[in-house]
């Protein structure tokens, strides 16, 4: 999707803070912090939401939460605590649509 702002930043075009990636998933500080730690999780093809996370997507998904806490050790949250949120949709507070989890 070369309009996407979350494709951009996992093709690299757009720089971010990057925390972990490898070849499916990038994690990176988001740029308006809600919390102490905040990052975001996405998968590096474009999926639009979980709505559109289909049958052949249950292994991205799975490798989003895994990166979710890798991300949480990495940051030395895991033992005190964190929440794992994936806004989806208009009325569920969405504003980027590319799949992401923010890490809070
Ligand atoms: P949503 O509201 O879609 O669940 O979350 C989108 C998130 O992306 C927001 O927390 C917002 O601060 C973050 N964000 C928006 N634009 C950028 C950007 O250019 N870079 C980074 N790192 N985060 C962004
Ligand atoms: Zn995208």
């Amino acid at each position: 999707m070369s309009d996407c702002l979350f494709c951009k930043i996992g093709s690299g075009q757009i720089p971010a803070k990057v925390v972990l990636q490898d070849d499916e998933v990038l994690a990176f500080d988001d740029t308006n912090p809600q919390a102490p730690v905040h990052v975001l999780v996405i998968p590096k093809r474009h999926v639009v939401a979980l709505n559109e996370a289909g049958a052949g997507d249950q292994a991205l998904l799975g490798r989003l939460f895994a990166a979710a806490a890798a991300v949480a050790g990495k940051k030395g949250i895991a033992e005190s605590g964190y929440r794992v949120v994936a806004n989806t949709g208009r009325d569920g507070g969405q504003s980027v649509f590319h799949l992401h989890l923010h890490v809070l």
